[in-house]
C-alpha cells in the first residue's frame, strides 16, 4: 500500500489550487484509466483532486448547431443525448460503442480526450469534427491540440473544461473494435463541416490520431464510400503491435472509412 490523499474539488480554481500544492497530484475524473494505471503501480499520485464534482464542467448545451459538451459529462449522458443526436448523431453512436456499460457511466469525454489514448476513440471524433477544446486557460483547436501517443497541448495543471463544436452537416464513425477492451483497432471518423471535409484516424497511427489528406480530397469532390477505393493508405506510420499488424492497419482504415461515409448518408 501507499498513500494517496483524496480531494473533491468544487471549482476550477480550487482544483488547479489543491494540485499547485500537492506533491505528485493527478486529476481524477471516472478514473476508468487512472485508477488501473495506479493498481498497476504505474502512477502513483501523491494526491488525487476529483474534478466530477465541478458544476463548470458538467453538462451538455446545444445553441443552434452550436455543441458544448462538459469535460466531466459521462460516455452515457453523450449517448444518450437528445439534443446533440438531434444535430450530430455520429458523435452518440461513437459514445454508444466506448468499452461496456461500466466504462460509460464512469468514463467522461474530458477525460478520454486529456489522455489521448491512441486507441480511444474521442479524439477521432475531435479532431474529426476540427472541435475546440476549451480549458481553464485557453481554447485550442483540434489540429494543435493532439501531439503524440498519450501527448497533448494541455500543460502540467491546466484543465480541459469542454469540448465545443459547429455541427457538421453530415458525420459518420466505424471502428474496428478490440473484441476484449472495445477500443479501436482501428476507428475513422468523417465529416463534411462548414470548412470542408474532414477524415481523422484513431486507432492506427504510430503517433496517436492523425487525419488522411488523400480521403479527404476524394470526399471532397465525391461524398460516397466508392470515392475512397482508389485512394492508397500508406501504412509506413502505422502502428504494429501484438493485435494486428501496420498493413492489415491501413487496410482497416479503408474499410472502415468506407463504413463512417456509408453510415453518414
Ligand atoms: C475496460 C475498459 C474499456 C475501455 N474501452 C474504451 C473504448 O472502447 N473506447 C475508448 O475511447 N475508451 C475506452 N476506455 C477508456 C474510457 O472510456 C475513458 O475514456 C478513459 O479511461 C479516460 O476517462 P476517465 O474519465 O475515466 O479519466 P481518468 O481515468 O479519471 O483520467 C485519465 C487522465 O486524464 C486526466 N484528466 C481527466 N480529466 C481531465 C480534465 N478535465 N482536464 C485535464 N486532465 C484530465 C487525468 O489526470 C488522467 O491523467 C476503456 C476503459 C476501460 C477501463
Amino acid at each position: 500500500m501507499y498513500a494517496t490523499s483524496y480531494h473533491r474539488a468544487s471549482s476550477v480554481d480550487e482544483a488547479v489550487s489543491l494540485r499547485g500544492t500537492a506533491e505528485d497530484g493527478k486529476y481524477l475524473a471516472g478514473g476508468m484509466t487512472l485508477i488501473s494505471t495506479m493498481k498497476q503501480r504505474l502512477a502513483a499520485p501523491s494526491d488525487l483532486i476529483d474534478l466530477r464534482h465541478i458544476s463548470q464542467l458538467a453538462g451538455i448545451s446545444v445553441e443552434g448547431r452550436t455543441v458544448r459538451i462538459g469535460a466531466a459529462t459521462r460516455h452515457a449522458d453523450v449517448a444518450s443525448s437528445q439534443a446533440i443526436r438531434a444535430v450530430c448523431p455520429a458523435i452518440c453512436d461513437l459514445a454508444s460503442h466506448i468499452g461496456d456499460p461500466h466504462v460509460r457511466q464512469m468514463g467522461t469525454i474530458g477525460g478520454s480526450v486529456a489522455n489521448n489514448d491512441p486507441a480511444a476513440d474521442y479524439p477521432s471524433a475531435v479532431l474529426g469534427l476540427g472541435a475546440t477544446v476549451v480549458t481553464n486557460q485557453r481554447s485550442i483547436p483540434a489540429d494543435d491540440y493532439f501531439t503524440g501517443l498519450f501527448e497533448t497541448a494541455l500543460e502540467e495543471r491546466e484543465i480541459l473544461t469542454a469540448i465545443v463544436f459547429e455541427a457538421p452537416e453530415k458525420a459518420g464513425y466505424a471502428k474496428f473494435a478490440n473484441p476484449a477492451s472495445r477500443y479501436a483497432m482501428t476507428g475513422v471518423f468523417v465529416a463534411k463541416t462548414a470548412g470542408g471535409v474532414r477524415v481523422a484516424v484513431t486507432g492506427a497511427g504510430a503517433g496517436g490520431v492523425f487525419r488522411h489528406a488523400g480521403m479527404e480530397q476524394a470526399l471532397s469532390a465525391q461524398w460516397s464510400p466508392d470515392a475512397l477505393n482508389a485512394v492508397a493508405v500508406d501504412p509506413s506510420n502505422l502502428m504494429t503491435d501484438m493485435h494486428a499488424d501496420a498493413d492489415y492497419r491501413a487496410n482497416l482504415i479503408k474499410v472502415m472509412a468506407k463504413r463512417a461515409v456509408a453510415k453518414a448518408g
